[in-house]
């Protein structure tokens, strides 16, 4: 009688390893194949990453599998190997990543979906017939203005636009050699080029000849904001771009992947999900905006960085990278000191332009000499009164969206904070409610104190606040806010508009620094400048100079100078003197003095349960257990904590971490490994592994 045969599946659960099934007689499976099997009395769909493996315990008690599905597509090895390597470098379960890689998704929706989607065709088609018919001019134009809104909705994924050929300038050509030959040495490329000096243009030359090569290009961004207005700009060069992002219905989603599936070559433009696609022949992989944090996933695990997991995947798949960013990631500057990047420096702005000018203004100063109007210095308004005279346009950070970030009592002092968490509640108007930025916890807003029934009063200014005292201030002008708490389907109308000149003065968080291109923009000004750098942590002014350097790359685009207005308390922190230009060796200077990151690799092990008590012992438990299990190493991590995080209670769950430093070394990928699989050993022994999260090179 021959032999059973076992195969290995990946199941989409926190598991450290991949259980063994076997075959029942007359069944065929090879690796990649999606399989119906039973784990832990839960049926599951899995994929086989091997097959004919010897059974790994009595035979008699593997579980056959209950069936190959034939309807769902086959998994590519490439895609397994991805999935294998960032599992690795990231300490989580493959089978963590094959979730993340292929959620669960309704299909339900997705009916509902297309169902909508076709009725909407058909009433376009309807209207089109009856605009042609229409004898009045005022029909017809109603006709063709629902048209209009119509085809706006519908083409949300497929914008079609024209845009005339592009050749390179100079600068940009000798760039682009530079790129090809650090391809060609099998390196990977990190642009550093100013906002505006037309690094769009270099990626996509370089995509159209992968493309012409016969190759598929992955073209990242880090957030759906952005790539909504880049879509555009892409669709023009490449009318067969395909949008990948969680706010891309699943339908379409799916759509997406069958066709990279089956695609000689295709150009996908997507987040960080999107490299979790079926991919077998990239040739490119471009990394926009680098520096930006929305590429790391910070739960549920993978815990993965899209920029150091592309480069995992263009191993993978022999794709070049390019990684760009007009400021670039430590890490990456870093890479590149090594040379294990090949940098390019793109110093000239296509259009004629000086950067931005810097104004910064001291709001303690201000305050003493009374020249403060709530949010706004009396020279933050003259700046802005003579731009909007001038027919530019501005934008106002202010990084805490809400009316007030906190509440506080006249009587007894208390400031009102989630039941669930250590944090303040953050008032927002229209209706009024105190709602908490951490567990999403709301409650209407009395106007009490809760303790002692006192009178309630906000305590500063959030965005809402904000763009109350400009609408008051310049009651002529067109004002509007944008930040999360903006509706996702107004957001894209709201740039447009910005970008069509329709709006005078945007107010908003972060998001309206990200790389928008707005041609009428002349002046950016940031509110409290100081909560940018102000956190307890060593890349607070990385961030801060990203965020402000960004911003300020917004401004005075296309041959004119623009301005940046900054109001702080601290007008001689470093950080605006790493503004005007000392560059990014400072910044690493320190990192390297003080054995931070990318001189070291961070990992820090998360902690969290409902009960404290419980958690301080553990945590203290788990300390002293990595202590041990480094012990005889040659270069062990430093190893400290257990300490409380900044905000130690999140959604009724207390939290605790500990943080490993590690020396980059030969021994890391070993040292790493050792500290997975004790973190793993101690959470199955105190029956404990659901309150133990790993976040290697956090963010
Ligand atoms: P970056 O991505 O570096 O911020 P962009 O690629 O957005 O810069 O370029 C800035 C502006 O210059 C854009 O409006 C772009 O269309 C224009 N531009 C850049 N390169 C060229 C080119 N070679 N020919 C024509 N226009 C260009
Ligand atoms: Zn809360």
């Amino acid at each position: 009688m021959p032999g059973k045969v076992f195969i290995q599946v990946i199941l989409p659960l926190r598991l450290e390893w991949e259980p063994c099934y076997a075959l029942p007689e007359g069944t065929g499976a090879h690796v990649g194949d999606r399989v119906r099997v039973l784990f832990a009395h839960q049926e599951y769909i899995g994929v086989v990453s091997a097959v004919d493996v010897p059974p790994r315990m009595d035979e008699n008690r593997i579980l056959p599998i209950l069936g190959v599905d034939g309807t769902l597509p086959r998994v590519f090895p490439e895609e397994i190997r991805f999935w294998r390597a960032v599992s690795e470098y990231y300490l989580c379960g493959i089978g963590e990543v094959y979730k993340a890689a292929y959620p669960a998704l309704k299909v339900d929706q997705e009916e509902v979906e297309a169902r909508i989607r076709e009725r909407l065709e058909t009433r376009l088609l309807r209207l089109k017939e009856k605009a042609e018919k229409a004898r009045r001019d005022d029909t017809r134009q109603r006709y063709l203005s629902e048209i209009e809104a119509l085809e706006a909705q519908l083409s949300a994924d497929k914008p079609a636009l024209v845009h005339p050929a592009v050749t390179l300038s100079p600068a940009q050509e000798t760039s682009a050699e530079a790129i090809r030959k650090a391809f060609a040495a099998g390196k990977t490329a990190l642009l550093k080029g100013v906002t505006g000096s037309g690094k769009t243009e270099i990626y996509l030359k370089l995509a159209e000849e992968t493309l012409a090569r016969g190759r598929s290009v992955l073209y990242l961004v880090p957030e759906i904001a952005l790539s909504r207005q880049l879509q555009e700009r892409i669709a023009a060069a490449q009318p067969e771009v395909q949008v990948f992002h969680s706010g891309v219905s699943a339908a379409r989603r799916s759509q997406v992947a069958a066709r990279v599936r089956t695609s000689e070559r295709y150009f996908v433009l997507g987040t960080r999900s999107a490299l979790f696609l079926p991919h077998r022949d990239l040739g490119l992989i471009i990394v926009d905006e680098e520096h930006d944090t929305s590429y790391k996933q910070d739960a549920p695990a993978p815990r993965y960085n899209a920029r150091e997991s592309a480069i995992m995947l263009g191993l993978i798949q022999g794709a070049h990278v390019i990684l760009g960013s007009a400021t670039p990631s430590l890490e990456s500057l870093y890479n590149a000191e090594t040379g294990r990047f090949v940098k390019v420096d793109l110093t000239e702005r296509f259009h004629e332009g000086a950067d931005a000018e810097i104004l910064l203004i001291d709001t303690v100063a201000e305050r003493r000499k009374r020249g403060m109007a709530g949010s706004f210095s009396r020279k933050l308004l003259r700046e802005i009164t003579g731009t909007l005279d001038g027919g530019g346009q501005v934008l106002v950070l202010r990084a805490r969206r809400s009316y007030a970030p906190a509440v506080q009592c006249t009587e007894c002092g208390q400031v009102v904070k989630c039941p669930h968490c250590h944090v303040p509640m953050s008032l927002h108007r229209g209706p009024d409610r105190l709602i908490c930025h951490y567990c999403g916890h709301t409650e209407p807003y009395t106007g009490c104190c809760p303790a002692c029934n006192g009178e309630l009063q906000p305590l500063g200014a959030g965005t809402q606040k904000v763009e109350e005292e400009l609408k008051a201030l310049f009651p002529e002008r067109r004002i509007a806010r944008l930040d999360s708490d903006t509706p996702d389907s107004e957001e894209a109308a709201l740039i447009r508009r910005f970008a069509k000149g329709e709006i005078d003065i945007l107010v908003g968080t972060q998001i309206i620094t990200k790389g928008f291109d707005f041609e009428g923009l002349s002046l950016v000004a940031v509110l409290q400048a100081d909560s940018l750098a102000a956190q307890q942590d060593f890349r607070a002014d990385e961030r801060a100079f990203q965020l402000l350097e960004q911003f300020r790359g917004r401004s005075g685009r296309r041959g004119k100078t623009g301005k940046i207005v900054i109001q702080t308390r601290e007008p001689e922190h470093p950080v605006y003197a790493h503004l005007r230009g000392s560059g990014d060796e400072d910044l690493l200077a320190e990192r390297r003095l003080f054995g931070y990151p990318p001189y070291t690799r961070l990992v820090h092990v998360n902690l969290k349960d409902s009960h404290e008590k419980r958690l301080e012992y553990l945590s203290r438990e788990l300390a002293t257990a990595l202590l041990a299990a480094f012990a005889d190493a040659d270069t062990p991590p430093s190893v400290v904590g257990p300490y409380a995080p900044a905000v130690d209670r999140i959604a009724g769950e207390s939290l605790r971490q500990i943080r490993l430093t590690f020396p980059r070394n030969r021994s890391l990928t070993a040292l790493k490994r050792r500290l997975a699989d004790t973190v793993r050993d101690f959470g199955k022994e105190r029956r404990w592994a659901a309150h133990i999260a790993i976040d290697v090179d956090p963010a």
